[in-house]
C-alpha cells in the first residue's frame, strides 16, 4: 500500500506499515514507514517533507538510501544520548547510512551541495560515524 501525503504523519505501534509518497513526488516510492519508527516503542512521527527530501537525495546520488534512525520518542532519544529537542523527536530528521563507496566527508558534501534541489536544511557532521544526519526543517 502507498499512502500519499504532505503533512505530519503520526502512527501508533499497532498501525500497519506502508510506502510513503509525498503528493508532489512523481517518481517511484522508496521509503516505508517501517524504516522510520522509533526502535524502542514502534511509534512514528514523520513529516512528508522529509520523505520528499530523501527521494530527491536518492535521485541525486543514484543509490538506495538506508535510514539507520528516523523518529525517536523522547524516552528513546534520552536513552541513547540524543540532544534535547532533536529533530528526531519531531519527525523531521533522519540518519542515513553512508552509501557503498562513500566516505562520511563525501556523503556530507553531496547532501550539503544538493540542498537547494533536495530541500534538506541541515546536515550534521559526525566524521567518525557511518551515517549522516539530515533534516528537512
Ligand atoms: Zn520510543
Amino acid at each position: 500500500m502507498i499512502v500519499r501525503g504532505t503533512n505530519l504523519l503520526k502512527l501508533t505501534a499497532k498501525d500497519a506499515d506502508f510506502q510513503l509518497k509525498h503528493s508532489r513526488w512523481s517518481g517511484p516510492s522508496h521509503f516505508n514507514t517501517r524504516e522510520f519508527r522509533c526502535k524502542h516503542c514502534g511509534e512514528l512521527m514523520l513529516h512528508y517533507d522529509l520523505v520528499l527530501a530523501l527521494e530527491k537525495l536518492r535521485a541525486e546520488i543514484g543509490k538506495p538510501l538506508v535510514i539507520t534512525s528516523g523518529y525517536r520518542c523522547k524516552v528513546h532519544n534520552k536513552a541513547i544520548g540524543g540532544v534535547k529537542n532533536s529533530g528526531h523527536t519531531k519527525g523531521y530528521a533522519a540518519d542515513i547510512a553512508l552509501p557503498y563507496g562513500f566516505t562520511h566527508k563525501l556523503f556530507r558534501e553531496i547532501i550539503w551541495n544538493t540542498r537547494k534541489i533536495t530541500g534538506i536544511k541541515r546536515v550534521g557532521s559526525y566524521p567518525d560515524k557511518l551515517f549522516c544526519h539530515a533534516t528537512s526543517e
